[in-house]
């Protein structure tokens, strides 16, 4: 365990992230001041680090394994009038203390968001000069060369993409399915077995069809830009349910401007050719067919039911049926695999020919059910996911696919990042506008979250829906009010 003491409990989650990118397996503990001082555990059995915030000045303390302590004291900005700058020399100050006495950097320095790519994004929209901003990334956040280079290239990309679409006066739409044919060990998102929940599917589809109803009059004066199925696995739906479904989206919703309709057909299990038939039917021109792994025994360790002669079936079906732009993902760091069995999924990959891939890194996440059973998978803890992370670079680079977006979780492997490589003309155009923040997103079903975005105001509101399934349905009313009331606060968004 590494207990922490700050003399400010107000910079916790500045020191957390960082603390824990160095030390991913330990638990973290913040005591404080007076707390600390009665505390009954040894300091010379635990890490333990200290810090006293003064007005101009960070004084820190850490403590080894060993009982030996280690101490900085730096002069800063004044605390009060530049709190960023305050809060950047901290976690400078913090990191060189324990990448010294950890032997490791961060890719990412102390940048520990989930978005560095809006950094660099709205740099670039000031017109900052690239050298600039590459000395800035490098010297205020401590990047590496490799990922300042990395963001600058996505965010140029981004804004090619965003310049031909006039996405401040649209919105964008989207509708979570949380159901999945199994639960995948790392998965953390709202997703309940179709086994386990299959006899509300059809409450489900009647309360969403009501929100989809009320959130097709919400922006009439706005035009719809992208509308993206995801959850869970939306092709869990029947070929029956999934007609019935896109046919109220199309009937509600205005399709003239609409420039990309993604649908989630993630699980090759869930996938049938009646099911691809009906999305192409009502114009659905992106989907995802997801392996995560072509290695057959990671697929069962993770619990995905399905094979790989499924992954392949699925993806020949989907080309043969007319899908023209589809996507796979991919994850980097799965329990007991090597760089051997990601360049074996990649080769496999190559076969297949997807218009675009998506790279994840494995991040663990506190609900899921790796992060609840992490005793069982310590030995299959994978060790090199950065060399990986290169590989699959590397593979993108020579197989003609562009880096278009990017983003970061909590918990990562080896603190890296996810990104999007596609086709020229295949990109995800929903996946910059989440990521990026640059458009407003309504959000609908279970679990789901709506982001209001005030351009003017360079502002975000959100507005959640209830995460239960057996609450969304039953207080489908409710997830409407709430959205109702804030547009009517909000009449000018
Ligand atoms: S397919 Fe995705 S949403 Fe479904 S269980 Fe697996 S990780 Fe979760």
């Amino acid at each position: 365990m590494i207990q922490i003491i700050l003399s400010d409990r107000i910079y916790e989650n500045d020191v957390r992230p960082i603390v824990m990118s160095f030390y991913p397996l330990s638990e973290i503990r913040f005591l404080d001041i007076n707390s600390a001082k009665d505390s009954q555990v040894s300091r010379s059995q635990i890490r333990l680090i200290s810090i006293i915030f003064n007005r101009t000045s960070i004084t820190i303390e850490i403590t080894d394994d060993k009982g030996e302590t280690y101490r900085t004291h730096n002069e800063t900005k004044d605390q009060l009038l530049e709190k960023l700058a305050y809060k950047n020399a901290m976690k400078r100050q913090l990191y060189n203390m324990l990448s010294s006495l950890s032997k490791k950097d961060l890719p990412w320095g102390i940048l520990t968001g989930i978005r560095p790519t809006k950094l660099v994004y709205d740099m670039l929209d000031k017109e900052i000069d690239e050298k600039e901003i590459y000395s800035w990334m490098n010297k205020e956040y401590m990047c590496s060369d490799e990922k300042i280079e990395l963001s600058i290239l996505i965010a140029k990309r981004e804004r090619d993409l965003l310049k031909a679409m006039d996405y401040k006066k649209g919105y964008s739409l989207y509708i979570g399915i949380p159901f999945c044919p199994s639960t995948c060990l790392y998965c953390s998102f709202p997703s309940f077995s179709i086994e386990g929940y299959g006899q509300l599917v059809e409450d489900y589809l009647r309360a969403l069809e009501t929100e989809i109803k009320f959130a097709s009059s919400c922006f009439p004066g706005k035009r719809l830009t992208t509308v993206y199925l995801g959850g869970g696995t939306p092709t869990t739906l029947s070929a029956n349910q999934l007609d019935r479904l896109l046919g109220i989206i199309r009937a509600n919703f205005d399709f003239t401007y609409v420039r990309e309709f993604c649908v989630e057909a993630g699980r090759p299990d869930s996938i049938s050719r009646e099911k691809l038939e009906v999305l192409l039917n009502w114009g659905v021109d992106r989907i995802s067919i997801n392996p995560q792994t072509m290695q057959e025994r990671t697929l069962d360790l993770i619990g995905r039911r399905h094979s790989v002669d499924q992954i392949n079936e699925a993806f020949y079906l989907a080309r043969e049926v007319g899908h023209n732009n589809i996507n796979m993902d991919i994850i980097i760091g799965l329990p007991g695999e090597t760089s051997l069995d990601v360049e074996d999924t990649l080769d496999k990959i190559k076969k297949l020919n997807p218009d675009s891939l998506t790279v994840h890194t494995l991040a663990i996440k506190r609900a899921s059910r790796l992060n609840i059973e992490k005793d069982n998978y310590l030995d299959l803890r994978v060790k090199d996911a950065s060399h990986m992370l290169r590989v699959s670079k590397e593979f993108t680079k020579n197989k003609g696919y562009l880096p278009y977006y990017l983003y970061r979780q909590k918990n990562i492997a080896d603190n890296l990042e996810n990104v999007g490589y596609a086709r020229y003309g295949k990109e995800g155009l929903y996946n910059i506008l989440i990521m990026e923040e640059k458009q407003t997103i309504l959000a609908l079903g279970s679990g789901a979250m709506s982001k209001f975005v005030f351009h003017n105001e360079k502002r975000i509101d959100r507005v959640d829906n209830v995460k239960n399934l057996k609450d969304y349905i039953s207080r489908i009313d409710e997830m409407i009010k709430r959205k109702s009331d804030f547009l009517n606060k909000n009449p000018h968004l």
